[in-house]
């Protein structure tokens, strides 16, 4: 009989679990460039999605029901909150967003991993409901240059710009709330540094001894 070590290796391994990112950033710092770009690498497209929440705020120009956002009016989003459809919800700028439980658990499932795009009020209720989950602060590099990309960004008036510059210092010092920071100050490096995070953490122990449920054993039995 083969002799094996008393290494730990989960018996309820058949089937992994994809990893649940959260990634914050005050309005501007390039959260949604950095997800965009990472999502639609080839290689990426069927291992990763960005979760779709649903929000009262009203569309942005070219934004599409279903694709952005699921838009909803303040109604629905109360009955959805009544009927505990929410998995974390949160008013931000005046409107309320929130993230269905329907929208993350089937990919999870899957071994689908999951970008949530919140706040940090909505990344604190996920922490609390599951310890595992990645949270990663994109930061910009001044206060001047966030300025220069809302405005730069063309599709907000000047006041909700205004509204937006006034949350940003409120939302920036809640990073040290998240297990990395990224400093958005070089598109291509900080696309590069984004990747090494979820690339870390599909190389956790945890996810590795998933995955290599049997080699691990093997390796380290006697034949
Ligand atoms: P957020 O999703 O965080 O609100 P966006 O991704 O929409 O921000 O980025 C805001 C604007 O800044 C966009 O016009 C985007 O093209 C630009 N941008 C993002 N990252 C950089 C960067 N590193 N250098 C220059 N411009 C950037
Ligand atoms: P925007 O209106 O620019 O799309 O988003 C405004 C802010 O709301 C961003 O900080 C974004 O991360 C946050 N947000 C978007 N969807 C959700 C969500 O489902 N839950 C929470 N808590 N915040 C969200």
């Amino acid at each position: 009989m083969p002799k094996s070590t008393s290494v730990y290796i989960p018996q309820e391994s058949a089937q992994q679990l994809g990893n649940l990112f959260i990634v914050a950033a005050p309005s501007g710092a390039g959260k949604s460039t950095l997800i965009n770009e990472i999502l639609n690498k080839s290689s990426h497209k069927q291992a990763m999605q960005l979760s779709v929440s649903h929000t009262t705020r009203a569309p942005r120009k070219g934004e599409q029901n279903g694709v952005e956002y699921h838009f909803v009016d303040p109604a629905m989003f109360k009955g959805m909150i009544e009927n505990d459809a929410f998995y974390e919800h949160a008013e931000v700028f005046g409107n309320y967003y929130g993230t269905s439980k329907a929208a993350i658990s089937d990919k999870l499932q899957q071994g689908i991993d999951v970008f949530l795009d919140i706040d940090w009020q909505g990344a604190r209720q996920v922490k609390l409901q599951n310890p595992r989950v990645i949270g990663i602060f994109i930061l910009p590099p001044s206060i001047h240059i966030l300025q220069t990309r809302l405005s730069g960004r063309g599709q907000d008036s000047d006041q909700v710009i205004a509204k937006r510059m006034a949350a940003a210092q409120s939302e920036m010092s809640h990073f040290n709330e998240f297990d990395f920071v990224i400093v958005n100050d070089n598109l291509a490096i900080a696309h590069k540094e984004f990747e090494a995070i979820i690339t870390a953490q599909r190389l956790s122990l945890e996810n590795q001894q998933i995955r290599y449920g049997s080699l691990f054993p093997s390796l380290l039995t006697k034949e």
